[in-house]
């Protein structure tokens, strides 16, 4: 078992299946984005390989996602593997859900679980001005076929920004009225590349909590207001769904963190918020042993910081997100 020297057990890999995407979401990346060249980034059997040995060291959780995880070529077979790989009980996915119409059965029927869903606004022009390219339409039809393939409950994520889309958090969170829908609301974080954009347009969990009770009256906490995973989880009086705030800046849940990430040209990321990463690649395509490659992963799990340090104004300038893998 892959345990840190705080004692958190770590059993919930993300994995970016590509730093590329087919949009640019304001938050995310520059309109001229450059993407890593293909050889830097892991092939089908070099990720197979790293959750192999992931799962001997007690990994039962997966999450894909990127940059764009559906643009990657062969998904649904890397899926398929995934899933069979012994030790692995859940495998599940991020994505902006642009391709979902038509690749939602097929992930489905090859073992993924459940996906999250990007989406930030009902409004198409905002849409738009958010994700430079993005056509809301796709998502919606991306969302029905989701649900339609049972990849549920289905989580919509929307990262807010100021002058863009925080009024739009009452339409958002009206969904769940009659959607069986987690619509999980949040905080945008400072990576390299946007960091002051992303620091001067952030809009805190509070914002967005009083917005939605101006709007429905007082939420109700779920759980007596436990964090499930990132989010704080409330309901809208006779709601079907539920609603989140992932206050990753104002409130973070660090204490709580028992994810890894690997990015898509293979280092093991301790935090999603601090530069410290262990390189897997280099060593495996140099031909260690799989020994050899567990001890680095356990070495480097050891040192999983205890959380990130923007309080402190520290903010990550090696990755945007997109190449880290959100
Ligand atoms: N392309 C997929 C998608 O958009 O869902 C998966 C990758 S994306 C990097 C993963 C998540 O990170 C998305 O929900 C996205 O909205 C969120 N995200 C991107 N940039 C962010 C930022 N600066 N702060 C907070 N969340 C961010
Ligand atoms: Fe692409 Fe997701 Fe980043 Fe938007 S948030 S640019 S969809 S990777």
């Amino acid at each position: 078992m892959a345990y840190d020297r705080f004692g958190r057990r770590l059993h919930y890999l993300r994995i970016s299946l590509t730093d590329r995407c087919n949009l640019r979401c304001v938050y995310c990346m520059p309109e001229d984005m450059t993407f890593m060249p293909s050889a830097t980034a892991m092939q089908d059997d070099e990720i197979l390989r790293l959750v192999r040995l992931f799962a001997q060291l007690g990994v039962d959780k997966i999450r894909l996602t990127g940059g764009e995880p559906t643009v990657r070529a062969g998904v649904v077979e890397l899926v398929r593997a995934i899933h069979e790989t012994p030790g692995i009980r859940e495998i599940t996915m991020t994505t902006n859900g642009i391709l979902l119409s038509r690749m939602a059965r097929p992930l489905a029927e090859a073992g993924l679980k459940r996906v999250n869903v990007s989406l930030d606004t009902l409004h198409a022009g905002k849409f738009r001005r958010l994700t430079r390219w993005g056509d809301l339409e796709d998502v919606l039809d991306g969302i029905q076929a989701a649900e339609e393939a049972g990849l549920q409950p289905v989580k919509l994520n929307a990262v807010v920004v100021r002058g863009y889309n925080e009024t739009d958090v009452v339409d958002l969170a009206r969904l769940t009225l009659n959607h069986p829908w987690q619509v999980r609301f949040i905080e945008m974080m400072p990576f390299a590349g946007a960091t002051d954009f992303q620091q001067l347009m952030l809009v805190t969990a509070d914002m967005m909590r009083a917005r939605i009770e101006e709007a429905f009256g007082p939420l109700e906490p779920v759980d007596g207001g436990r964090l499930d995973g990132e989010a704080r989880l409330f309901r809208l009086p006779g709601a079907q769904g539920q609603i989140g705030f992932i206050a990753s800046v104002s409130q973070p849940f660090c204490a709580a963190c028992t994810r890894l990430r690997l990015t898509a040209d293979g280092h093991l990321r301790l935090c999603l918020l601090r530069e410290d990463e262990a390189d897997l690649l280099t060593p495996l395509r140099e031909g260690a042993s799989d020994e050899e490659l567990r001890r680095l992963i356990v070495k480097a799990v050891w040192r999983k910081p205890w959380g990130h340090g923007l309080a402190q104004g520290e903010a990550p300038q090696d990755r945007t997100m997109s190449q880290i893998g959100g």
